[in-house]
């Protein structure tokens, strides 16, 4: 459903909703509410990079319900564009903050992503940290194209209401809206490695890193095969400027 009272700003083609997180959690809690798969997406600089390269991601991302401005340096580009969103609502600290509105409604949420096991460590660490959730159902991320029909099958017989996507960007972008329309769950979110976060398999950057905006400074520190992505960051930065002086002449 597209909502027309949005007001996002266009950076470098994507719409980014301009939400504060307690905005973003409130129009999400709204959305879980309501029948009909709605769709949240979670850019941060490698992905906008990604969708002005593919036109099928930038679309699928235009047609989400939110857009939330994941990363610092989105929110920067956001500035540098003369339209600044109020702030960074990553998309882990928002799925965490739905995890623990669900589990006092009552309703289910499915762990579909990650490597094998991971999704089912992640259910019993949830388990215990939001006391009274349902997690209705797992599923690993690594799966063959005709098991997606069965995939989608065990989503919708779990009764879930919410669905956590986690199979990195672009794929669960394109998951997502490939099977909106038979998903009988009311909200999907795609949120790349919130799952091994969540299991513990992978760690978040401590607190002074996430104060200091410099998260992805230590992601690529403690791994730096990410290195490779993260080079996505200058040439994001640069094109920004590149459409802000567009905008000015
Ligand atoms: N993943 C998956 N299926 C795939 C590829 C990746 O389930 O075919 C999972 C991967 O195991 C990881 C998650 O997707 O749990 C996101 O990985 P990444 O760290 O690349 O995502 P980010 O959070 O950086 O978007």
């Amino acid at each position: 459903m597209i909502d027309i009272m949005r007001k996002t700003v266009n950076i470098l083609g994507v719409n980014v909703d301009k939400l504060t997180f307690a905005e973003t959690l409130e129009k999400a809690t709204e959305l879980l509410k309501s029948e009909g798969a709605s769709a949240v997406f979670t850019p941060n600089p490698e992905i906008v990079m990604m969708a002005k390269e593919d036109r099928e991601l930038r679309d699928i991302l235009n047609a989400a319900d939110i857009c939330t401005a994941d990363g610092i340096g989105v929110v920067y580009g956001s500035k540098i564009l003369g339209d600044a969103v109020p702030e960074r609502v990553p998309g882990f600290d928002l799925a965490c903050a739905l995890l623990e509105r669900i589990s006092k409604i009552g309703d289910g949420v499915f762990l579909f992503g990650a490597k094998p096991g991971v999704a089912e460590i992640a259910k019993q660490k949830l388990e215990e940290k939001y006391p009274g959730i349902v997690v209705s159902g797992t599923h690993d991320g690594y799966f063959k194209p005709e098991d997606e029909d069965g995939i989608v099958e065990q989503i919708n017989a779990s009764g879930a209401k919410l669905l956590l996507v986690c199979l990195g960007a672009p794929k669960q972008e394109k998951w997502i809206a490939k099977y909106q329309s038979k998903l009988s769950v009311n909200l999907c979110m795609g949120v790349g490695g919130t799952l091994d976060v969540l299991a513990g398999t992978a760690k978040r950057a401590p607190e002074i890193f996430i104060k200091l905006n410099l998260e992805w400074a230590y992601r690529v520190f403690k791994n730096p095969s990410r290195m490779g992505r993260f080079v996505a960051l200058p040439k994001f930065a640069l094109e920004v400027v590149k459409e802000r002086h567009k905008k000015k002449s």
